[in-house]
């Protein structure tokens, strides 16, 4: 059962940025490593007008020890320059109440939580004890595991501290079957968190789902797409030497040039032909999706009416032919329709497994 999602005073981005074309940007090094390398990207970036944040590591919460850990509390005195010196908003990620309190003591005006730290509500807790009463704004990153609801209630924990200011950042999931990339994006929960929180901003981190360059256009554009608010983006002046995530990281220019590749799209369009025709199609598909309801259900009757029969006559629910014969066919007339085999084996799979359940009901039934 899904609880009662209580969140409805979450500020638009532009409330508390000032106006932005979507998609904004969100960019700067994984980790920043030295203070002119830190000022000399975020002063490359800012000549970018989409970019508005400068996003710098300095806590690195590393799979590995020994590994580089990020040079600490310096660097908030680098972010700092760069509030100075350029019109960048400056954010961090922080893990542990210290960091929240020293991230706040040097201006920091966004602070994210990590993937991992999201999978922690105790972390998370303590995190959102430690902004309480602050106006700061909150990036929350979605837990390393495909958990929706994990990444709600941490949403939840930052909301109930009385932050307003929240941004939540799709970073992809890890998943126990290798994937082309490092993150699954699982662009299903996305979707999913929009509906359940249509006010809060969502931004995607094309790097952290990537793992590589390659990929990166292909992941901004499916954003874009899906009409998320901005996207996070790694970007570093040397990428291959980078002291951390040297894979995924593109130089200023690279992301120029990713940004110009990107087709933009609106949610709706002023052409009222469009907007005819749009209607007509949808309409369509309302009609469509009736019937498929209807025929379902009829299905799922006469799937009921087996059921009753096989238990009068002491028959077993499944019978493992039958089963793949449907498989077989099914797939065979589903391919000259030219509709794809994974997504045809999952959707009976499904209409076969609530057919064993209406069926277990009724042989259990006295
Ligand atoms: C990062 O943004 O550098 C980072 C550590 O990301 P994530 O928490 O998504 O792994
Ligand atoms: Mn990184």
């Amino acid at each position: 059962m899904t609880m009662k999602i209580n969140i409805n005073k979450i500020q638009n981005i532009n409330e508390w940025l000032g106006p932005i074309e979507k998609p904004l940007i969100i960019a700067g090094p994984c980790s920043i490593e030295s203070e002119e390398q830190t000022i000399s990207i975020a002063l490359e970036l800012e000549k970018n007008p989409h970019v508005k944040i400068f996003r710098g590591g300095i806590w690195k919460p590393r799979t590995r020890p020994n590994s580089f850990e990020g040079v600490g509390e310096i660097g908030l005195k680098w972010l700092q320059n760069v509030k100075k010196i350029t019109n960048l908003k400056i954010a961090t990620e922080v893990a542990t109440p210290e960091h929240v309190e020293k991230a706040l003591k040097h201006d920091v005006d966004i602070l994210w939580i990590g993937a991992r730290s999201t999978t922690n509500p105790f972390t998370v807790q303590a995190i959102a004890d430690a902004i309480k009463g602050t106006n700061i704004t909150v990036m929350i990153k979605n837990p390393v595991n495909p958990d929706l609801d994990l990444w709600i209630g941490a949403i939840e924990r930052i909301y109930n501290a009385g932050i307003t200011k929240i941004v939540a950042v799709h970073r992809g999931f890890s998943s126990f079957q290798k994937t082309k990339y490092r993150n699954a994006p699982e662009w299903k929960n996305v979707i999913e968190l929009k509906r359940q929180i249509p006010s809060l901003p969502i931004i995607t981190d094309p790097s952290h789902i990537c793992g590589n360059r390659e990929s990166l256009l292909e992941i901004s554009q499916k954003a874009i797409d899906l009409n998320i608010d901005g996207l996070m983006i790694e970007v570093h002046n040397k990428p291959e030497y980078a002291m951390s995530d040297a894979h995924q990281q593109i130089t200023p220019d690279e992301l120029n040039k990713l940004l110009n590749n990107l087709i933009p799209r609106n949610e709706s369009s002023e052409n009222k032909d469009f907007e005819n025709k749009l209607d007509t199609l949808r309409t369509y598909i309302d009609r469509i999706d009736d019937e498929l309801i209807n025929i379902v259900a009829e299905r799922m009757r006469i799937v009921e009416e087996i059921g009753r029969y096989k238990k009068e006559n002491k028959v077993t629910i499944l019978q493992i032919k039958r089963w793949d014969e449907i498989m077989k066919n099914r797939l065979i007339l589903a391919n000259s329709k030219n509709l794809k085999e994974d997504f045809i084996n999952i959707l009976f799979q499904l209409l076969h497994e609530e057919s064993i359940i209406i069926q277990t009901e009724i042989m259990n039934n006295k």
